[in-house]
Protein backbone atom coordinates (compact mmCIF):
# COMPACT_ATOMS: atom_id res chain seq x y z
CA UNK A 1 0.00 0.00 0.00
CA UNK A 2 2.66 2.68 0.94
CA UNK A 3 5.94 2.21 -1.53
CA UNK A 4 7.71 5.18 -0.50
CA UNK A 5 11.08 4.40 1.16
CA UNK A 6 10.38 7.34 3.28
CA UNK A 7 6.41 5.88 4.31
CA UNK A 8 8.15 2.50 5.00
CA UNK A 9 11.24 4.18 7.21
CA UNK A 10 8.28 6.39 9.17
CA UNK A 11 6.50 2.86 9.72
CA UNK A 12 9.66 0.97 11.23
CA UNK A 13 9.89 3.91 13.65
CA UNK A 14 5.96 4.14 14.11
CA UNK A 15 6.49 0.35 15.03
CA UNK A 16 9.40 0.53 17.43
CA UNK A 17 7.53 3.71 19.40
CA UNK A 18 4.19 1.15 19.75
CA UNK A 19 6.33 -1.65 21.25
CA UNK A 20 8.50 1.00 23.10
CA UNK A 21 4.83 1.99 24.38
CA UNK A 22 3.79 -1.08 25.25
CA UNK A 23 6.70 -2.43 27.37
CA UNK A 24 6.18 0.52 29.17
CA UNK A 25 2.48 -0.14 29.96
CA UNK A 26 3.50 -4.02 31.04
CA UNK A 27 6.45 -2.48 33.60
CA UNK A 28 3.97 0.20 34.65
CA UNK A 29 1.26 -2.69 35.20
CA UNK A 30 3.94 -4.89 36.87
CA UNK A 31 4.68 -2.24 39.13
CA UNK A 32 1.10 -0.36 39.96
CA UNK A 33 -1.14 -3.61 38.97
CA UNK A 34 -4.29 -2.23 36.90
CA UNK A 35 -5.31 1.19 37.45
CA UNK A 36 -8.87 2.39 37.45
CA UNK A 37 -8.12 6.15 38.54
CA UNK A 38 -10.82 8.51 37.96
CA UNK A 39 -10.38 10.99 35.45
CA UNK A 40 -8.74 13.99 37.20
CA UNK A 41 -6.53 11.33 39.12
CA UNK A 42 -5.11 9.96 36.05
CA UNK A 43 -4.82 13.40 34.71
CA UNK A 44 -2.51 14.87 37.33
CA UNK A 45 -0.43 11.74 36.91
CA UNK A 46 -0.12 12.36 33.08
CA UNK A 47 0.74 16.00 33.99
CA UNK A 48 3.79 14.79 36.54
CA UNK A 49 4.88 12.56 33.75
CA UNK A 50 4.84 15.47 30.98
CA UNK A 51 6.68 17.86 33.51
CA UNK A 52 9.70 15.16 33.41
CA UNK A 53 9.77 15.64 29.82
CA UNK A 54 9.04 19.46 30.43
CA UNK A 55 12.46 18.85 32.76
CA UNK A 56 14.39 17.09 29.72
CA UNK A 57 13.53 18.98 27.40
CA UNK A 58 14.61 22.26 29.26
CA UNK A 59 18.06 20.06 29.86
CA UNK A 60 18.05 18.93 26.24
CA UNK A 61 18.02 22.86 25.17
CA UNK A 62 19.75 24.48 27.97
CA UNK A 63 21.89 21.59 29.39
CA UNK A 64 21.31 20.07 32.44
CA UNK A 65 21.55 16.00 33.78
CA UNK A 66 18.36 14.72 31.92
CA UNK A 67 19.49 16.01 28.45
CA UNK A 68 20.04 12.05 27.95
CA UNK A 69 16.31 10.84 29.30
CA UNK A 70 14.20 13.00 26.56
CA UNK A 71 12.90 9.41 24.50
CA UNK A 72 12.27 7.61 27.68
CA UNK A 73 10.35 10.07 29.12
CA UNK A 74 8.30 11.02 26.06
CA UNK A 75 7.54 7.11 26.10
CA UNK A 76 6.46 7.55 29.54
CA UNK A 77 3.99 10.25 28.77
CA UNK A 78 2.67 8.08 25.81
CA UNK A 79 2.05 5.33 28.35
CA UNK A 80 0.50 7.17 30.48
CA UNK A 81 -1.76 8.61 28.33
CA UNK A 82 -2.30 4.74 26.84
CA UNK A 83 -3.58 4.17 30.57
CA UNK A 84 -5.68 6.33 30.80
CA UNK A 85 -7.84 5.08 27.43
CA UNK A 86 -7.52 1.54 28.55
CA UNK A 87 -8.86 2.93 31.90
CA UNK A 88 -11.64 4.56 30.07
CA UNK A 89 -13.15 1.48 28.29
CA UNK A 90 -12.66 -0.92 31.22
CA UNK A 91 -15.39 1.29 32.74
CA UNK A 92 -14.43 0.27 36.35
CA UNK A 93 -13.38 3.79 37.59
CA UNK A 94 -15.75 5.86 39.45
CA UNK A 95 -15.63 9.42 40.88
CA UNK A 96 -14.97 9.35 44.44
CA UNK A 97 -17.33 11.29 46.92
CA UNK A 98 -16.09 13.98 49.57
CA UNK A 99 -16.09 11.81 52.04
CA UNK A 100 -13.89 9.03 50.42
CA UNK A 101 -11.78 11.49 49.92
CA UNK A 102 -8.33 11.98 52.64
CA UNK A 103 -10.80 14.89 53.81
CA UNK A 104 -7.89 17.29 53.92
CA UNK A 105 -9.52 20.12 51.41
CA UNK A 106 -12.50 19.64 54.31
CA UNK A 107 -10.67 21.58 56.95
MG1 LIG B 1 8.74 9.75 33.82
Amino acid sequence: MISRPQASEAKKIQDQVMLDVLDERDRQDKKWGEQNHDPFTYLTILLEEMGELAKCALHHRFGGPEKFNLREEAVQTAAVAMAIVECLDRKKWKWETPDSSNGKAQG
